[in-house]
């Protein structure tokens, strides 16, 4: 269901009152611990999000980790090299590591030992299943759905409460022919507004882009718009005016299906789309309207989460 704009509603909490009530800071920018209730919510959503999955969806759930060589050759390096963490562990012997202890020890700087590993963050929860679908060999006639989960990372340090570095994202992510793979997600985008009316949020649909880097960048952000291939919901956390993005409705053409030789009995290569849940943004979307204290949420929001 779309919304105009001017009917999205005013958060009720504050982010300052949100953060102080449900997440324990670490000392870093948009890392978290979180509370028990806060966790309650999240978990209350990936129920929901459970309910409403295809019964033909395949579960894979993946650690926060990816092989570095899938991330370099899925593009996300060369388009969001900015975003990008890499695992980077101390390297040599074990005189030049013990060398770095001893560096730190005596006030300096141990950091210069590191050496890139073969892992990154995991950036978004999607990137390992292409791979994997593709070894499997030809894709099904009506393709294939998978859920899928990772914890992410993005580079991008912020106060703000909807702009984590580490935050959780779930995804129903389809594999199959062109007109499939745009029906998949066009029929979420269509229907995640219902789905975060149970929850007595208000929503509206809003052509997206993502953040490639550069000036180049910009303009493949620009194509994506005018092609339609990436939708956003957009919903208050911060504030009505700038609602935030808490869920995503993706087309990526062929781009994985090139990338990973994801092709059909007779040859077609495959499209992919994704549909992606930010966890932590509709948990806090969640807490922004209906307050700090998810015991005096409305009953049928607490009914809806099994609260
Ligand atoms: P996308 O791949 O479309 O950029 O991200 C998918 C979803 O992950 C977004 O719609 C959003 O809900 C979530 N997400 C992306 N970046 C952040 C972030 O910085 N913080 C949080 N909490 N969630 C994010
Ligand atoms: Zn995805």
């Amino acid at each position: 269901m779309n919304i105009a704009p001017n009917r999205l509603g005013q958060p009720a909490a504050s982010q300052e009152a949100i953060l102080d009530a449900l997440f324990h800071p670490t000392g870093v920018d948009g890392v978290y611990g979180r509370s028990g209730a806060y966790e309650a919510v999240v978990e209350g959503l990936g129920a929901l999000i459970t309910q409403a999955r295809d019964p033909r969806a395949e579960i894979v759930r993946f650690p926060p980790v990816v092989s570095r060589a899938l991330i370099e050759k899925s593009g996300y390096l060369k388009s969001f090299p900015h975003l990008l963490g890499c695992v980077c562990a101390l390297g040599g012997d074990d005189a030049a590591i013990g060398a770095a202890v001893d560096r730190f020890d005596s006030g300096g700087t141990w950091t210069d030992g590191l050496q890139a590993s073969d892992l990154v963050l995991a950036p978004a929860a999607c990137y390992p299943v292409y791979p994997l679908a593709a070894r499997r060999g030809a894709i099904a006639r009506d393709g294939l759905i998978f859920d899928v989960a990772s914890d992410c990372f993005r580079r991008e340090p912020s106060r703000d409460l909807d702009r984590l570095q580490s935050f959780r994202m779930r995804e129903f992510v389809f594999i199959g022919a062109p007109d499939a793979a745009t029906a998949f997600r066009d029929d979420w985008k269509a229907r995640a507004g219902d789905f975060v009316d149970a929850l007595g949020l208000t929503s509206r649909v809003d052509p997206a882009s993502d953040p490639f880097f550069g000036r180049g960048g910009a303009m493949v952000g620009r194509f994506q718009v005018e092609q339609a291939l990436k939708f956003e919901l957009m919903i208050p956390v911060r504030s009505a005016e700038q609602p935030t993005a808490c869920m995503s409705f993706n087309c990526h053409r062929d781009h994985f299906g090139e990338t990973w030789g994801l092709k059909s009995a007779d040859g077609a290569t495959a499209h992919t789309a994704c549909v992606a849940f930010g966890m932590d943004r509709l948990a806090a979307a969640l807490f922004a309207a209906h307050g700090v204290d998810s015991a005096r949420w409305p009953a049928s929001v607490r009914r809806t989460l099994s609260l």
